[in-house]
C-alpha cells in the first residue's frame, strides 16, 4: 500500500547585515509560525568565546580550526531556541560582549569552522520547521529553501540601535569582513526578498515577512505536486 508522503520540515532563511533586525524580526517570524528559531551567529559568537577562553590566537587560522575539531559542542533545543552547549554550558551573556563581537568575523572566516558549522545547522532539521538567521543561510546553509529574506537598514539607523542596547560597535568594519571572506560571504541570495527596515518598525518588518510566507505557502498547497 502506497504511505502518504512525510512533509520535509520547512525552512525560513533571514540574513542581512549586523543590526539590521535579524534577531527580533526571526523569533517574532518563529512565534508567529509555530517554528523553533535558530540564531546561527550565537553559534560563531560562542565559538570565539571558547577561542578567547582559551587564549587562542584569532588571527591563527588553523589554530583556530584546531580548537573547531576538539571543542565538545553540542546542539541543544530549549523553549523553541536552538543553541550550542559548549562542555554543557550555554555562554548567553558572555557572547553578547564587545571582546567577542570584535573578534568574531575572523574565527568565522576560517573555512573548516564554517565547514564544521553548516553541518551542525543543517542538523538542526532534526528539531523541525526552521527559521534560521545569519549570513550565508540562503546562500550556502539551504540554498533550496524557497523562504529567502535579507534584511538591511542604513548603517546610522543600525548604529543607533546597538547604542540603544549600550554597545558602541564599528559595525561597517565587521560587515566589510563578512561580506570580504572568501568562503561563504555576506551577500543576497538569489531569489531573496530583500527588506531595508530603516523606517519600519520590527512589527511592520516580521508582518512583512509572515505575509510573504503565508503567500507562498498557500500558493504552494494549491500547485500539484512537484
Ligand atoms: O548575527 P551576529 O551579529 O550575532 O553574528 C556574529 C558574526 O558571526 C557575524 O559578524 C559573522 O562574522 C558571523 N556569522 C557568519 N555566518 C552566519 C552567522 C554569523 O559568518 N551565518
Amino acid at each position: 500500500m502506497p504511505q502518504p508522503r512525510k512533509q520535509a520540515p520547512v525552512v525560513i532563511a533571514i540574513d542581512g547585515t549586523s543590526a539590521s533586525g535579524k534577531s527580533t524580526n526571526s523569533r517574532l517570524v518563529a512565534q508567529a509560525l509555530g517554528f523553533i528559531h535558530v540564531d546561527t551567529g550565537a553559534m560563531y559568537r560562542t565559538l570565539a568565546w571558547y577561542c578567547l577562553r582559551h587564549q587562542i590566537d584569532v588571527r591563527n587560522a588553523r589554530a583556530i580550526a584546531a580548537a573547531c575539531r576538539r571543542w565538545k559542542a553540542t546542539l541543544q533545543c530549549a523553549d523553541g531556541q536552538v543553541y550550542l552547549a559548549v562542555d554543557g554550558y550555554y555562554p548567553a551573556t558572555e557572547i553578547r560582549s564587545l571582546e567577542v563581537s570584535a573578534v568574531v568575523s575572523h574565527v568565522a572566516a576560517v573555512p573548516k569552522v564554517r565547514e564544521w558549522m553548516k553541518k551542525k545547522q543543517r542538523e538542526c532539521l532534526q528539531f523541525g520547521n526552521l527559521v534560521m538567521e545569519g549570513r550565508d543561510i540562503g546562500t550556502n546553509v539551504f540554498p533550496e529553501t524557497d523562504f529567502k529574506y535579507y534584511l538591511d537598514a542604513k548603517l546610522e539607523e543600525r548604529a543607533r540601535r546597538r547604542a540603544a542596547d549600550g554597545l558602541q560597535e564599528n559595525l561597517a568594519q565587521r560587515d566589510q569582513r563578512d561580506s570580504q571572506r572568501a568562503v561563504a560571504p555576506l551577500m543576497i541570495a538569489l531569489g531573496a526578498k530583500v527588506i531595508n527596515n530603516s523606517q519600519m518598525t520590527p512589527e511592520q518588518t516580521s508582518g512583512t515577512i509572515l505575509a510573504d510566507i503565508r503567500q507562498r505557502l498557500a500558493a504552494a498547497a494549491r500547485a500539484p505536486d512537484r
